[in-house]
């Protein structure tokens, strides 16, 4: 079963997104990271693709590990930029071979210090790479895509954005998965906005959990997420203690998510920032939730 068809059996659909050691670091790291995200269930466990394509062969290689050896579905990251049409062919046939059949087609960001506009690349923006994976390969993949709830930071005017998110849609887009936010009343404007221009797929929610100020704020820096008074306040008063820090952040979290499935989403993606500790906290917090969602709906008797 691929991801696309999850979200229309076994909703809410959760998942986890882990990003490859650097190249200098061994790569072995990670696997106890999965190992423990195993125990926690998720539907998928997606993979980043460094910027600029930094760790493409360590994407491919860990989402075959999290799909062959651990036996989860896995959701490789691709993009454009830092990938020629050849080796985007090549780690797609790669990730066929070993079983990969969900892939997440982003336009990646510019190298730190550069302008996106003077990257050369094959593929302009996402919706080309979308365009090409199912031009050349029909279903073999399903396809996610990245939206943004409050905007994204190179387009100004939200509607333009969310015309260019349709029409990336429409190329082939299975599934979308925001980038994180902290305040759900913006999601669930955007998600208004979608449906009433007619974007009907699936949409997860990305929510990270807040556990290290410098990092946070170098994150909402690069994707332009805004940091609401009452998060401010929790980054501000916890800042040097890193233990408080966490507990407020998985409480944020989780408060976030309960709002979330409590109002239907499709989905939600925890950006883990490979702390798996975190994510078993907040998993401990809405199993209960998770069972009662996932109920089977009982069939209305017709008399
Ligand atoms: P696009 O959909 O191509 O959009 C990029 C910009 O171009 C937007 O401003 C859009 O409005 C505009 N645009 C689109 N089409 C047109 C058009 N026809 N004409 C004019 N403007 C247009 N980055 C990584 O490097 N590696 C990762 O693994 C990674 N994973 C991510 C996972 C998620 C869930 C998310 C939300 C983001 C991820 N990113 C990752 C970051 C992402 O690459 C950046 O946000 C990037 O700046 C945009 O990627 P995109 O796929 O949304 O691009």
């Amino acid at each position: 079963m691929k991801i696309k068809d999850l979200f229309s059996e076994r909703r809410p659909v959760i998942s986890f997104e882990i990003f490859p050691p650097k190249r200098d670091l061994p790569i072995d790291g990670i696997y106890a990271t999965i190992e423990e995200l195993k125990s926690l269930q998720p539907d998928f466990i997606s993979v980043t693709y460094g910027a600029g394509g930094s760790t493409k062969e360590r994407t491919v290689e860990i989402a075959s590990s999290i799909r062959n050896v651990y036996g989860i579905r896995a959701l490789a990251h691709l993009t454009c930029v830092g990938t020629s049409k050849e080796e985007a062919d090549l780690i797609l046939k790669e990730l066929l071979s070993c079983g990969v059949t969900d892939v997440l087609a982003l336009r990646g960001d510019p190298p730190a210090g550069m302008d996106i506009n003077s990257v050369p690349r094959h593929f302009r923006y996402a919706a080309d790479l979308v365009a090409h994976i199912r031009h050349v390969y029909g279903d073999a993949f399903s396809i996610g895509g990245a939206a943004y709830p409050e905007g994204h930071v190179e387009c100004d005017d939200i509607e333009i954005g969310l015309l260019h998110l349709k029409a990336k849609v429409e190329m082939g887009v299975d599934f979308l998965i925001t980038q994180l936010f902290f305040e759900n009343e913006d999601f669930y404007r955007f998600l208004e906005k979608a449906k009433s221009i007619g974007i009907k797929v699936p949409i997860s929610a990305g929510i990270m959990p807040v556990v290290n100020k410098k990092q946070i704020e170098r994150i909402v820096t690069l994707c332009g997420a805004s940091i609401p008074p009452k998060l401010a306040r929790i980054l501000s008063r916890y800042a040097d203690a890193p233990e408080a820090l966490e507990d407020a952040g998985v409480a944020y979290a989780v408060d976030q998510i309960v709002d979330l499935l409590s109002s239907g989403a499709d989905g939600v993606h925890i950006y883990t920032m490979n702390r798996p500790w975190v994510a078993r906290r907040i998993m401990e917090n809405i199993a209960r939730l998770l069972r009662e969602l996932r109920k089977p709906k009982e069939r209305v008797k017709v008399s």
